[in-house]
């Protein structure tokens, strides 16, 4: 019987050792693929769960806006936040993957494209996807934004979505008038 033990054990060990080998050997390949995956998904692709502080800088959705709208909108919480105010990014730079995740759904979500560009740009029109686009919450803070924003040339954009802002020159004093909505940079661009 201890020998019949002895034999198990040996298997087991012989066992384990084979299966560590060849997870070591395919590990590149699953490696590379999942790395590649996890670029333009979750965290690595924009994702934010919820909301994020405008302090959190290493996450890759605020980490990837371009400097000055990052800085303006830090400047813009802290003095939100002396007001009382408390500011958060609900989305800000994402991966052209996400973004078309986003479109694709919206579509569903409309019945539409053209209903769905009312709402979600695609990838190639999105101001996220360069990182000169934010979304911006909680209502309070979005309300603070449309008023006070202009101080640090960061303007509502679209009139059926105040949580959204892009820098904008207000060198003149206050912001442009917000687009109807997104779809209507679409004419725009098109004329
Ligand atoms: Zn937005």
């Amino acid at each position: 019987m201890p020998t019949t033990r002895t034999l198990i054990v040996v298997a087991a060990l012989a066992a384990l050792t084979l299966s560590s080998c060849s997870f070591r050997e395919s590990g590149p390949f699953a490696t590379g693929s999942y790395v590649e995956r996890q670029f333009d998904s979750g965290p690595y692709g924009g994702e934010i769960e919820g909301r994020i502080s405008l302090d959190d800088v290493h996450l890759p959705a605020l980490a990837r806006l371009h400097l000055p709208l990052r800085t303006a909108l830090q400047a813009a919480a802290a003095e939100a936040e002396a007001s009382g105010v408390d500011m958060y990014l609900t989305s800000g730079w994402r991966s052209a993957a996400y973004q078309q995740r986003l479109f694709d759904d919206a579509v569903v979500r409309y019945g539409s494209a053209d209903e769905a560009r009312r709402w979600v740009q695609s990838p190639d029109r999105s101001k996220h996807v360069t990182g000169w686009a934010v979304d911006i919450g909680p209502t309070d803070a979005d309300d603070w934004l449309i008023q006070h924003g202009g101080e640090y040339g960061l303007c509502q954009t679209y009139a059926n979505e105040m949580w959204h802002f892009e820098m904008a020159d207000t060198t003149g004093g206050g912001c442009p008038v917000p687009s109807s909505d997104a779809s209507s940079d679409r004419a725009e661009s098109s004329r």
